[in-house]
């Protein structure tokens, strides 16, 4: 008989009462208790949902990062916030968001480091190590959200990050190599392990997702040593990889002594060949075979046809799963009412992955029969899906089969456009200018709003948001920036805008993923062949040109990051939807340009989000992400002048990608890290212009004006005064006017010192 389990829940609740929890406490809304009984309420009612499998996690609920809480149980928390006065759950905060010495009282504390969590948009609060950190178990959480299952019936499995993957998620704070303390690390998940034994769990479920990366024969060791290590543990180990293929690393973790392994086989479908045949008689192999990544339908009779030989060969010893922990998908699919019948069809989210979860084990387990209605209906939910005429429109296939190279190249090389450029544009030198979005204020937010439940008739809100625009330009002109933008106040976000205003694109009402914290995000779901009915941005970016004659930037979200930042399709190679919003995007592009507006920024923010864990990986997304920016951008004269954004600057290991953008100018991060991340540009001469941000937009504080001249000075020592422009480093939506002005005014300062 085929077991099911599950990875982890999402957290957050299925109407966000997590971050709405968390938000209210923070602000001293409600105290402790409330909080801690919103997660026990939370934790039961997830476990609730889960009751048909055989086993449900324990210990993924987190009342902000589950790495954090793995951080306390292996009592590494940095040194700063050690002796500080307050509880637990208190100091726990403080890591996580940092606390000023003005909200916190005196206690002023920087918050912990945070990053991706492998290739998904979930943040995790990075371990500081150093040459000294020791470890010791502080097993209170898990040992309670245990006993808390179990009182409540449910049959638990406590999930833990493994200390392999612990260590890589890491960062050394000195000169020390974190895998050194691995022998100091093991011997508390030894006592953790025997602490979950006694509290009566008989499996611990052991996250090692590093096992899908490259890694080096150190960290191949270091596997090895740690479960060789751990094998006299009591509780029985289900070692999980999951995110990708195990690849070269798959011979090593099939012979790990532990007492099961769980494989993603939806995207490392070609390790389960080779962890079925080869996996020692006694050892579980759970197979991942729902994708907890993405919101499709799986397809359960293709599921069952190469399942089933795989029951018939492991019997008891095969478990079912979702491919990874259900954190990264929405909660439940029956809240979304206004979603499009047809589309709401193909999807499943967390609670429908259980549901098919439970089909397939019982079709294994009974027969299909035993299920017919339940398969009958996923077929034609498939079927359907597959023969819709909006997933698949042969017009737009046919003109992405028509791309030609030249697509993606512009009429001259960079130096003959920039000498026409210069001409065209009359630009000073240090030319000043922003990313595109002002404050969006709360008389904007409401407009809005009114606008898209029909509150506003669409003349009175065009007529709003024109005035915004009008006051906008306006400002930029008090301020003497050189280049101006309109604002953005007509966009929510940055994909959302223009994923509304294209086919094959639908939206979700409550299909919330925890980003990090209490931040959820909402990304739009690529059900079908992207196309554009019609121009989406040109009214708005004409309309702010006639207001000035300085030059106006028209501002537009590039193909990558619209991808980047979606639920993709799994029908379609991710390098054909990006073909498809290329050339939506290039149609843009030359709307704007017969507009009259000469000089067009494309943001690629999350360009570099789409790295392939694996760097065997890299060159062919890169390909095909260059690409389609090119396809974007390139359709243009010569004295259209090309920008693009990106919201980070660690461009070391890819800068000859970014360089093959060719656009004309890029804007770029640098300032928090005070231009040392413009290193990269030492080794590599950056052909073309560049505005490295000369101030955090992420911070209220108004940047100095001598602090920013030394940072363009500092900028000019790598790359050629006239290349450079000076800019903030992100967009100012979240910022109010009264921060934006000063700051801007100093920046326009520094510029006009500098020309002297
Ligand atoms: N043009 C966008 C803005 O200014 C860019 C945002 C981003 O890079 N994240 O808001
Ligand atoms: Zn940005």
């Amino acid at each position: 008989m085929a077991k099911t389990h599950n990875l982890g829940f999402p957290r957050i609740g299925a109407k966000r009462e997590l971050k709405f929890g968390q938000e209210a406490f923070w602000k001293g809304e409600t105290g402790e208790p409330e909080l801690l009984h919103l997660g026990a309420d939370l934790r039961k009612r997830h476990w609730q949902h889960q009751s048909s499998l055989d086993l449900l996690p324990v210990g993924d609920f987190s009342f902000y990062d589950q790495v954090l809480d793995m951080s306390f149980t292996l009592g590494h928390i940095p040194e700063r916030v050690k002796g500080l006065t307050g509880s637990e759950l208190d100091n726990y905060f403080r890591i996580a968001r940092g606390r000023s010495a003005s909200d916190g009282g005196c206690n002023g504390v920087h918050a912990g480091e945070m990053t991706k969590w492998f290739d998904t948009n979930y943040h995790y609060i990075v371990p500081e190590v150093t040459a000294d950190t020791t470890f010791s178990l502080n097993a209170d959480r898990l040992l309670a959200q245990l006993a808390e299952a179990r009182d409540a019936g449910f049959s638990a499995k406590p999930v833990i990050i493994g200390p392999v993957t612990y260590l890589w998620l890491s960062k050394e704070k000195d000169n020390s190599s974190r895998l050194d303390l691995l022998p100091r690390l093991l011997p508390v998940y030894s006592e953790l392990l025997e602490k979950l034994a006694d509290a009566g769990a008989e499996w611990v479920q052991i996250d090692e997702p590093a096992l899908v990366t490259d890694l080096s024969r150190d960290w191949k060791q270091a596997f090895e040593s740690a479960y060789h290590t751990l094998k006299t543990s009591r509780p029985k180990l289900l070692l999980a990889a999951y995110f990708g293929a195990m690849q070269d690393n798959l011979p090593l973790a099939r012979n790990l002594p532990v007492a099961g392994l769980h494989i993603d086989a939806v995207r490392g479908h070609q390790d389960v060949a080779r962890v079925v045949d080869w996996l020692a008689p006694h050892k579980v192999l759970s197979i991942g075979a729902i994708d907890g990544r993405n919101i499709w339908k799986t397809d359960l009779n293709g599921a069952l046809d190469w399942l089933e030989p795989i029951a018939a060969k492991l019997g008891d010893r095969l478990w079912l799963a979702p491919s990874c922990s259900l954190l990264h998908v929405p909660v439940d699919l029956d809240s979304e009412t206004r979603l499009d019948a047809d589309i709401r069809n193909w999807l499943a989210f967390a609670l429908q992955k259980l549901d098919e979860l439970d089909v397939l084990a019982r079709a294994l387990n009974n027969g299909r029969n035993s299920v017919a209605v339940a398969l009958n209906n996923n077929a034609r939910s498939i079927q359907s899906r597959h023969a819709s005429l909006r997933v698949n429109d042969p017009g737009v296939r046919q003109a992405v089969a028509a791309i030609t190279p030249d697509f993606g190249q512009r009429q001259a090389p960079f130096s003959i456009r920039r000498t026409r450029q210069r001409a065209a544009h009359r630009l000073p030198l240090f030319p000043t200018t922003t990313i595109g979005s002002f404050p969006q204020t709360a008389d904007i937010r409401k407009t809005r709003k009114l606008y898209r439940n029909g509150d506003l008739d669409e003349a009175s809100y065009k007529s709003l948001m024109k005035d915004e625009i009008h006051q906008t330009v306006r400002e930029q002109e008090n301020l003497g920036l050189d280049v101006l933008v309109h604002g953005e106040p007509e966009r929510n976000d940055m994909v959302e805008y223009f994923g509304e205003q294209l086919e094959g694109y639908a939206f979700s009402q409550f299909g919330w993923v925890q980003s990090y914290g209490s931040r959820c995000v909402k990304p739009p779901i690529l059900f079908g062949d992207i196309s554009r009915p019609q121009a989406m941005t040109v009214e708005w970016i004409r309309y702010a040109q006639s207001l000035t004659d300085k030059p106006m930037k028209g501002m537009l979200t590039g193909p990558v990051t619209l991808l980047n930042w979606s639920f993709v399709r799994d029908d379609l190679p991710h390098r054909q939807s990006c073909y498809q919003l290329a050339l939506a995007i290039r149609e843009e592009v030359q709307d704007l340009e017969a507009a009259g507006i000469n000089l067009i920024q494309i943001d690629e923010a999350a360009l570099r989000e789409g790295l392939p864990l694996r760097r065997s990986e890299w060159p062919a997304y890169l390909d095909w992400a260059i690409e389609s920016f090119r396809i974007a951008a390139n359709g243009v004269k010569n004295e259209t002048q090309i920008h693009t954004h990106m919201c980070y600057s660690e461009f070391n290991d890819i800068i000859e990608s970014i360089a093959a953008m060719d656009a004309d100018v890029i804007t770029i991060e640098t300032s928090r890290s005070d231009m040392e991340l413009l290193n990269a540009f030492d080794d590599f001469q950056y052909p073309n212009e560049i505005g490295p941000g000369v101030y955090d937009i992420h911070s209220p504080n108004t940047p100095a004006e001598e602090h920013i001249a030394q940072m363009i000075q500092g900028a000019a020592a790598r790359i050629p005064a006239e290349r450079l422009w000076i800019n903030p480093d992100c967009g100012l939506k979240t910022r109010t006017w009264e921060e934006v002005v000063p700051a801007l005014k100093n920046m326009v300062r520094a510029a006009k010192g500098l020309r002297q």
